[in-house]
C-alpha cells in the first residue's frame, strides 16, 4: 500500500502557519484543529519546515511563557524528512520509528500536497493485515 492510497481516503488539506507567526498562534491552531503538527510553508507552497506539539513544549519548558511570542522560525524544524506518492507505507513507519516523528509532509512538484500521520499508516497497515489474515484464513477453511 502506498501513500497514494492514504490520501486518496483522508484528503490532502494540510493545516499550514508561516514562519513569522507566533508559538501562542500554533498552540491556538494545533488546538482548534486537534492535530499535532503544522506544516511551516513559504508563499510559494514550499514546505520549510515542521513545528509539533513537542516543539512547542521544549521551547516553553527551555524559555518559559515568553516562548508565546516567539517566531514559529525559531522554534521549528528546518530539515523536514518529506513523502511522495508513490512510496510504500512501511517505508515512512520504518522512517518514523528510527527518526522518532509522527508526521509526514507530502511534496508533489515541489509544493505540499497532504500528510501522513503515525495514525494514517498504523491504521492503513492494521486494516491492510486483517484483510491478509481474512484471506488465509478463507484459503485454508476451503483448502
Ligand atoms: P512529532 O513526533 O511529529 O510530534 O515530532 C517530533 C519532533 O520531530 C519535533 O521536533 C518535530 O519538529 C520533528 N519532526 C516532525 N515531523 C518531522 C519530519 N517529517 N521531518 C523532520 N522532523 C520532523
Amino acid at each position: 500500500m502506498t501513500v497514494a492510497r492514504i490520501l486518496a481516503v483522508k484528503g490532502r488539506d494540510v493545516f499550514t502557519t508561516q514562519p513569522h507567526r507566533t508559538l501562542q498562534e500554533t498552540a491556538r491552531l494545533l488546538h482548534d484543529k486537534g492535530v499535532g503538527a503544522l506544516v511551516v510553508t513559504g508563499a510559494d507552497g514550499a514546505v520549510l519546515g515542521i513545528i509539533s506539539e513537542r516543539d512547542l513544549v521544549r521551547a516553553l519548558a527551555e524559555r518559559g511563557a515568553v516562548a508565546l511570542d516567539d517566531a514559529v522560525s525559531r522554534h521549528m524544524t528546518s530539515d523536514v524528512f518529506t513523502t511522495t506518492s508513490g512510496v510504500c507505507i512501511i517505508d515512512i513507519m520504518e522512517r518514523m520509528t528510527q527518526s522518532r516523528f509522527r508526521h509526514v509532509p507530502v511534496v508533489e512538484d515541489g509544493r505540499l500536497a497532504g500528510l501522513v500521520s503515525i495514525g494514517d499508516v498504523v491504521k492503513h497497515r492494521i486494516a491492510e493485515i486483517e484483510t491478509e489474515h481474512r484471506a488465509l484464513r478463507d484459503y485454508i477453511a476451503t483448502a
